[in-house]
Parts: C-alpha cells; sequence; structure tokens
C-alpha cells in the first residue's frame, strides 16, 4: 500500500494534501480524462535515487499530447517539481511519484469547456514489504485490453484503467492475484498495471509494442538482459505458451519486477533462474549500485 505524504506539488507551489482536490464536476473525473505517470525511488545511502525520471516525464508529455491537453511546463519543470515534492516530504522510506495533470474547471460535456490544465505532482511513501510468493494469475478469453483503433496504447490516461481494473476484481474474485489482459487476436497482452515476460528454452520474451504500455521497466528489463547475454525477443506469446511458460513475470514501477508461481490454476515450475538474476540486477541498477546504469538514476 502506498500512503500519500502530506505536501503535494499544484500548479508551482507545494501545498497540504488537502488542497489538491479535483471539483466533482471535472471533466477529469466524470470523464477519465485525467493523464499522469508515476516513477519510483529508493532510499539509499547515497541519498534518495530516482529511477528513469526522464522518461517518465517524457511519456507524461507524450500522453498528455494524445489527450489533447497542453501542459503549462516544461519537461525540465516536471522534472524539478519531482525532486521538489520528494525533498519537500523528505520521505525515510521507498515511494512512488505521481505527475498528475487534469482539466478542473467546467461541466462534464464530452469535449472540456475549459482546456486550463492543472498539473499536480504527489509523493507516495510504501508502506508494505515487497511481496514475498509469487504472483497467481488469471486470463480470461474475454478479458481484452481495447484494441489500438479504440484506445491508444501508450497513452496513461484515467480512462484506461476501467476495463482492466474491472477485470482485475474478476480475477481476485476467482482467487488470483491479478489478471493477464489478451489482446485482439487472443494473445497475451498485460496486466492491468504491468508488463509480462515469459522464459520459454531459456529466451526471454514479452509482447511487442503496439498493443501494450511502453513500460520503462519492460525496456529496461530488455536491455539489462542483452547486456546479461540472456537472449530477448519481442513476439507475440499465446495464452498456452504463457500457461506453459518455464518462468514468467510482471513488470512495472510499483513492483518493479514480480515472479508469477501460478496461472489459471496451474503451478509454474519451482526454479526461476532467469527470473531471480534479472530481479537482482534491476534492484541494484534502480539503487545505482550496479555498474553501468548510473545515467538512469537520479539523485534527489
Ligand atoms: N502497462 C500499464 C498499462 C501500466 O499502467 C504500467 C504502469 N505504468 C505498466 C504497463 C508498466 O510500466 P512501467 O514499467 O513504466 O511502470
Amino acid at each position: 500500500m502506498a500512503l500519500t505524504a502530506p505536501l503535494v506539488w499544484l500548479d508551482g507551489k507545494v501545498v497540504p494534501v488537502a488542497r489538491a482536490g479535483v471539483p466533482l464536476m471535472a471533466h477529469a473525473a466524470q470523464r477519465g480524462s485525467l493523464v499522469f505517470d508515476v516513477a519510483a525511488w529508493h532510499v539509499t545511502p547515497r541519498g534518495r535515487a530516482l529511477f528513469r525520471v526522464d522518461a517518465h516525464v517524457e511519456r507524461l508529455l507524450h500522453s498528455a499530447s494524445v489527450v489533447g491537453i497542453e501542459l503549462p511546463y516544461d519537461h525540465d519543470a516536471l522534472k524539478q517539481a519531482a525532486i521538489d515534492v520528494i525533498n519537500a516530504n523528505a520521505p525515510k522510506t521507498d515511494g512512488l511519484v505521481r505527475w498528475s495533470v487534469f482539466f478542473a474547471a467546467g461541466e462534464p460535456d464530452l469535449l472540456p469547456r475549459s482546456k486550463a490544465a492543472h498539473v499536480a505532482v504527489a509523493a507516495q511513501t510504501l508502506q508494505d514489504a515487497p511481496r514475498s510468493r509469487p504472483l497467481r494469475i488469471a486470463t480470461f478469453p474475454d478479458a481484452r485490453k481495447a484494441p489500438p483503433e479504440v484506445l491508444d496504447p501508450t497513452v496513461k490516461a484515467a480512462a484506461a484503467y476501467l476495463g482492466p481494473m474491472i477485470a482485475k476484481q474478476r480475477a481476485v474474485a476467482a482467487g488470483a492475484d491479478d489478471v493477464v489482459l489478451l489482446d485482439a487476436e487472443g494473445n497475451i497482452a498485460e496486466a492491468p498495471i504491468a508488463n509480462v515476460f515469459v522464459v520459454r528454452n531459456e529466451i526471454l520474451s514479452t509482447p511487442p509494442l503496439g498493443t501494450v504500455l511502453p513500460g520503462i521497466t519492460r525496456r529496461s528489463v530488455l536491455e539489462i538482459a542483452r547486456n546479461l547475454g540472456i537472449a530477448t525477443r519481442e513476439e507475440p506469446i499465446s495464452r498456452t505458451d504463457f500457461q506453459g511458460a518455464a518462468e514468467a513475470f510482471l513488470t512495472g514501477t510499483s513492483l518493479p519486477l514480480a515472479p508469477i508461481g501460478v496461472i489459471d490454476g496451474l503451478p509454474l515450475p519451482a526454479k526461476t533462474p532467469v527470473t531471480s538474476r534479472l530481479a537482482d540486477a534491476l534492484r541494484s541498477v534502480r539503487r545505482d549500485t550496479h555498474e553501468g546504469y548510473a545515467s538512469w538514476v537520479t539523485f534527489t
């Protein structure tokens, strides 16, 4: 669980979180047009290490531009806002920083009446120890990602999470921890807030871009794997191949690499050499204790 820290950056000022509300009739709430992005920091002996903040800000700017929100701040200001809100809260534990960009004014017409955009950046501290047991995943033939013709999968907008949320409720009701959604062809797409990887014949595969969010952890894991000499592929993965994988895991900023132990009630093999190697490497890369990846970490 993440707990929102008391101070929030709102339109250029650090203010108490209670000041950063969204009005009832805001387009952001009524139509789900809020766009956001989330980056992680770790508390390390050398300070708070923020992971790939530039990539997250770039993706936020991309999401806003697709939704038609003109941002009053540039890349550097949005990056500095994240650093400022983390430092203002001075967290003692690891956490997540979340940029939200939204139309607050007006009535919930389909097209927002006012295009004045607000920007809030909140820090959230992580309260729980990371999950110790592998994930139980459910898939359903009819639980699918919206195809790219319906919703651009590269955009992180609130409305995009409604279908995945309903599918996750169904998975949880069936006794699983999470759901993996299929694409329009019935191949594996992604989990609601994570990308999917499998290992088969010692090859690490993940679904290609086109129907999934270009996850920053996904991209990082692919690069780390290649540097470790692990063969990688971005290719369609059928539901049957997923269920029969030698290893499988989810990646995402908040996870960051979560092994999967059960898919649709069937256990995966207990030995996970590739997953463990990648999880260890990612753990040290994110804390800047792994040689060669210093440019991915910003100390606040
Ligand atoms: N897919 C979706 C739909 C997501 O919301 C997320 C979380 N941002 C991810 C994948 C993982 O992306 P990242 O590694 O950049 O957090």
